[in-house]
């Protein structure tokens, strides 16, 4: 498989050296709800998790949580809570949105305030090695002491200090120097530190969660392209220059923004659409299909037509999965190999979502016709429903309960099944089973009995 690395700039092969994929990826700041930017984001990183699993790998995904940030204190100050009530309230929402977006929820959580420790070692390091210095209270990361600074967004100091408005600090040595620790103001959450109460700057807590719990090597590092710079630049001062290795993550991979009405969207243009509020008006599979139908590098427009065009794919595929008829078993059968394997050509390939999807729309249609033309269709469903799982679809789930079979029912139908069998009626046997199948039951023989399976659960 091949994975765009936005240090090189190169589509390169991935290659973990590990038993297990470390995957690392900046997770939200919880002082507000999470929005549509967020979803997009988490279910890239969701997919490209499911495909390595499917491809036989072993992933360890970490992912923090900024429990302590000015925006949380500002925003449980205007809503007369305290930040640790507003952040529990969050996380708990959050986690739930994710969960009915079909993804696959992290290993690990960390959060700031539970890792203050390993944060106040991680920039003591820094200042032993001259990385760092304390400043009235205050430490800061010295960037001109690290040699690579700039790699990964390509930029100069200079070019960056011509791009940025830069206030003055007579408390920094160069302008760009960024906070390691923060010292606190009268009546805000602190920590004690060697340099007085306060709290951690941004930048170092992920560097101190990843090596924490993934050591000083990532296989991939994760967000969204906004944190390129600063946030992803200066983790890579922090880590490599606490670690003394490099690089510290094999592939930094960034997902291009959502776009509502032409402008990035942030909370400052006021125009903000909450997971919920998405998930009110669509099901998950159809802003799955939505986000996956564009390339993950690539920044999309956010709309609800095209979200809607969307859900009606979903329920082409599903109508496809459903599709029941019951074949001649001398009937020519759909052959899904090829789309298959198309299918996999284009996610090796840099995790290409859209080019993905159209191999199994065009598997769609051809159960579609197969059904219609008495050919055999249930090793085609099979595929289709395990590649719209890779990608996360429900496609089943969703119907609702009624949709699917009630369990007396389908005991009953096990149990005709098997005086069936033992009266050596095999093609009456076969059919229960194939038409059982097809609506998301499989039934199978073992010793002790046969056992049924809901596929949706
Ligand atoms: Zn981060």
């Amino acid at each position: 498989m091949k994975l765009y690395d936005s240090l090189t700039g190169e589509k390169r092969d991935f290659a973990p050296k590990g038993d297990e994929v470390k995957m690392y990826v900046c997770g939200v700041t919880p002082y507000s709800s999470a929005h549509v930017g967020h979803a997009m984001s988490y279910v890239y990183f969701d997919t490209l998790r499911r495909y390595l699993e499917f491809l036989g790998y072993t992933v360890k995904h970490v992912q923090n949580f900024t429990d302590i940030d000015d925006k949380i204190i500002v925003a449980a100050d205007s809503q007369k809570t305290s930040p640790v009530m507003l952040v529990e309230e969050l996380v708990e929402e959050y986690l739930m949105d994710m969960a009915n977006l079909n993804v696959q929820p992290a290993h690990i959580y960390p959060r700031v305030t539970d890792e203050i420790v390993k944060i106040v070692e991680m920039i003591e390091g820094l200042i032993e090695k001259g990385f760092a210095y304390e400043s009235h209270g205050d430490v800061y990361y010295r960037v001109t002491k690290f040699e690579g600074y700039g790699k990964l967004s390509h930029r100069t100091l200079d070019g960056m200090m011509a791009g940025a408005r830069v206030e003055p600090n007579l408390q920094k040595d160069h302008a760009m120097d960024f906070t390691l620790w923060k010292a606190s103001k009268q009546g805000e959450p602190s920590w004690d530190s060697p340099w007085g109460p306060g709290r951690p700057g941004w930048h170092i807590e992920c560097s101190a969660m990843a090596v924490h719990y993934l050591g000083g090597h990532l296989d991939i590092h994760g967000g969204g392209q906004d944190l390129v710079f600063p946030h992803h630049e200066n983790e890579i001062a922090q880590t490599e220059a606490f670690t003394g290795e490099e690089p510290f993550a094999d592939h930094w991979i960034h997902n291009g923004l959502l776009q509502i009405d032409d402008g990035k969207m942030s909370k400052s243009f006021g125009k903000m659409v909450t997971v919920r509020e998405a998930l009110s008006k669509f099901s998950s599979d159809g802003m799955r299909l939505f986000f996956l139908n564009s390339h993950y590098h690539s920044p999309l427009a956010y709309t609800d037509e095209s979200i809607e065009g969307q859900q009606r794919a979903a329920e082409r595929m599903q109508a496809a999965l459903d599709a029941s008829n019951i074949a001649d078993a001398t009937a020519e059968a759909v052959d899904p190999a090829p789309y298959r394997e198309r299918f996999m050509t284009a996610m090796d390939d840099d995790l290409n979502t859209p080019q993905a999807l159209a191999a199994l729309f065009d598997l769609t249609r051809e159960i579609n016709r197969g059904n219609d033309e008495k050919k055999r269709i249930t090793a085609a469903q099979e595929t289709l429903r395990e590649l719209t799982g890779v990608l996360g679809l429900r496609l089943y789930a969703e119907e609702g309960e009624s949709a699917r079979p009630a369990s007396p029912l389908v005991e009953l139908l096990a149990e005709i099944r098997q005086e069936l069998r033992d009266a050596k009626q095999f093609e009456l046997a076969d059919r229960i089973r194939d038409r059982l199948q097809a609506l998301g039951v499989s039934l199978e023989d073992g010793a002790d009995g046969t056992k049924w399976r809901n596929r949706s659960s």
